[in-house]
């Protein structure tokens, strides 16, 4: 199981490189280091469809897109689906079809509505706000929980100061009531919480010092 795909590796104006993020896109060469082929993965989730996170749903063949991994189901968000497919003026920049569409003409999207299971201790959860219908993961295993947060929060501090809300939320004070829901879960579970937008791995914990929300690395906690 894949959360999530990346900024991919097409070419295009949303490219990589045409992004600004060159040292992105690698996630292919990342699996195959883990002895992971393409054919091995049978379940992606995306929690949204901007191009930095549903690129490497699609790669190019032959000049032309199609999924990636060949034998996975792609959940999606229902609602996020419907958005990508009549973009706006602010969002058409970061929903292209060619890294959704693809995977309907094989028939490879489940979409999902309301919170679900998707694979044994997989819960897809709404998480509005980011986009209308964007979702995070939980990952429940032993007790334990860890939370992918998508994009409820890019950076670790906005965890920590919850009024920072990052420019490309399409309904800030939606996600500002989330984020807060979110880290009410995350502290009272101490959960493990990864963060996509933080520099590699981006996994750590909230711990409350006083009255304040603190982001604790996973580095700075040792081996657990
Ligand atoms: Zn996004």
């Amino acid at each position: 199981m894949l959360i999530e795909t990346g900024v991919g590796s097409k070419r295009g104006s949303r490219s990589p490189a045409g992004a600004g993020l060159e040292e992105t896109g690698q996630l292919l060469e990342a699996l195959a280091r883990e002895g992971i082929g393409p054919r091995d993965v049978d379940a992606v989730i995306n929690t949204h469809l901007h191009f930095d996170h549903a690129g490497g749903n699609t790669r190019l063949e032959d000049g032309r897109p199609v999924p990636t991994f060949p034998r996975a189901r792609y959940f999606v968000p229902k609602g996020e689906w419907e958005e990508a497919q009549r973009p706006n003026e602010r969002t058409r920049a970061t929903y292209l079809p060619e890294n959704f569409e693809p995977l309907d003409d094989a028939g490879q999207v489940e979409l999902v509505e309301g919170t679900a299971e998707v694979l044994p201790g997989v819960r897809m959860v709404p998480a509005p706000g980011h986009t209308a219908h964007h979702y995070l993961v939980e990952l429940e295993s032993g007790g334990e929980l860890a939370i992918y947060l998508g994009e409820v929060a890019q950076h670790p501090l906005m965890l920590e100061r919850v009024a920072w809300l990052s420019a490309f939320d399409v309904l800030p004070l939606v996600n500002l009531e989330t984020k807060k829901k979110v880290i009410e879960k995350a502290l009272e579970r101490r959960a493990l919480l990864i963060a996509v937008h933080a520099p590699y791995p981006g996994l750590g914990r909230l711990v409350l010092e006083g009255d304040r929300r603190r982001w604790l690395p996973l580095s700075s906690q040792g081996h657990e």
